[in-house]
């Protein structure tokens, strides 16, 4: 029999997420309900400590979740780590300042399974490094380098096992405004480009809705979903400028949605 239904690239349902804390649990997200399509960009807002990261390390299975379901390719998060094809890049590139570029890029192939295989690699490497704008500088250390290619780096790396689902925690936080804008314009070429699911947690509401084709509104105490700002009929023919009406109405939506968390 043919399948019909799509596998949603994230499914949350009744999800509950918390920590233990001294005396119990804290309770952070709560009844939270997200269906995620193959290939989405969603970005995600909401107050600080609201549990957007949590919703991040629990798809990555790095917190378990206390009650609900959650799938990742339609399979528990364990299952989609275990096969890399969900990757992670966080504000702080965590790069290891001891190793040069190329190096850090083949970080997952010397931890992990894979080990014996990195020769076989090394031209996939500098392709990695062409496709985010680092030609001419493997060789480099950390140290060496622009906080915006020390992001370049990490989003390198993090693409290095082709995956499908890619997680990036506020990835272009602590950067300057012209170099988050170009980041933003190269990002969204290469989603294009290889079609992978990407949630994207920002505090900037015009990154938000400048990248997202959704933008999930999180509320704080617990997290749970406030609103979803769709822009997928607004951006059907290719992204909107950034002063664009579609997108100026989103962030006064998102605005909004904030201003009640
Ligand atoms: P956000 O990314 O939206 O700012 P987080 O997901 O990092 O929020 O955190 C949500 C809540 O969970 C916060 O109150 C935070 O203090 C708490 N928290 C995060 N990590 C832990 C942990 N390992 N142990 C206990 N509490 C935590
Ligand atoms: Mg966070």
């Amino acid at each position: 029999m043919t399948e019909t239904i799509t596998t949603a690239a994230i499914a949350a349902h009744r999800l509950d997420v918390g920590y233990p804390v001294r005396g119990g649990t804290l309770r952070v997200l709560e009844g939270l309900d997200l269906d995620v399509a193959p290939g989405e960009f969603l970005t995600i807002v909401g107050p600080s400590g609201c549990g957007k990261s949590t919703l991040l390390r629990v798809l990555a299975d790095l917190v378990p979740p206390l009650a609900g379901s959650v799938t990742v390719l339609g399979e528990p998060p364990a299952v989609v780590r275990a096969r890399r094809e969900v990757a992670f890049v966080f504000q702080d590139a965590t790069l290891l300042p001891w190793r040069t570029v190329r190096e850090n890029v083949a970080l997952p192939l010397a931890v992990g399974p894979r080990g014996a295989r990195d020769a076989a690699h090394a031209g996939e490497i500098d392709a990695l490094l062409t496709m985010v704008g680092l030609d001419g500088l493997a060789d480099r250390y950390p140290s060496q380098l622009s906080g915006g290619q020390r992001q370049r780096v990490a989003i390198a790396r993090a693409l290095l096992c082709k995956p499908r689902v890619l997680l990036m925690d506020e990835p272009f936080g602590a950067l300057d405004e012209i170099t988050r804008d170009r980041l933003n314009d190269e990002l969204l070429a290469l989603w294009r480009r290889t079609g992978t699911t990407i949630l994207f947690v920002t505090h900037a509401i015009l990154e938000a809705v400048y990248l997202g084709e959704r933008v999930l509104v999180l509320a704080a105490n617990p997290g749970r979903v406030r609103e979803l700002v769709d822009l997928r009929a607004a951006k059907e023919r290719g992204t909107c400028p950034r002063e664009s009406p579609a997108l100026v109405e989103a962030m006064a939506r998102v605005r909004a949605a904030l201003e009640t968390c």
